[in-house]
């Protein structure tokens, strides 16, 4: 790989970084809003969940649709270009996704994943309330994603722009 192709990868990796940030912070005020206490990136835990409820033996991944491969999503569609080493990598992301998820419920942690199509301003309240379910529940595992939290439409497209163009 030339170097102009990796210092363009990396430029790319960081943009998805701080993109990624941003729904975790906006999930997280979502959690804070309704008392939820919790702590980041625990370093310790397997796959570095974003946010650790320790009170709620609950660790939460905020996904990116495409690097994560969300099923079903149209934010997750394979590139033309390259669709086989693309459908490898993201396959390959999705399965070590699968593993770490296994092994933290066999750790006795519950797992929830919020994916980036869920995280519409406009649909806050759907996609807090779900996290409070989950959380008040005793269901170990749950994802939430965009047909979870349908909203009003009329407005999703700036909402959904402010969320996510940073
Ligand atoms: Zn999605």
């Amino acid at each position: 790989m030339d170097r102009s192709t990796t210092e363009k990868r990396s430029e790319v990796m960081s943009k998805i970084r701080s993109k990624n940030t941003k729904l975790e912070i906006y999930v997280r005020h979502l959690l804070f809003e309704r008392g939820f206490r919790y702590r980041l990136n625990r370093k310790d835990l397997l796959g570095q969940p974003d946010i650790v409820l320790t009170k709620w033996k609950t660790v939460i991944f905020v996904n990116g649709c495409f690097w994560h491969a969300h099923q079903g999503c149209k934010k997750a569609t394979i590139p033309e270009t390259r669709a086989d080493f693309w459908r490898q990598k993201l396959d390959g992301n999705r399965a070590r996704d699968q593993r770490e998820y296994a092994t933290l419920l066999s750790m006795g942690w519950r797992v929830l994943v919020v994916w980036q199509c869920a995280c519409l301003k406009t649909r806050s309240e759907a996609l807090g309330t779900l996290m409070e379910s989950f959380l008040r529940s005793t269901i170990s595992f749950a994802e939430i994603g965009r047909d979870d939290v349908e909203g009003d439409p009329s407005t999703l497209t700036s909402e959904e722009d402010e969320v996510h163009q940073h």
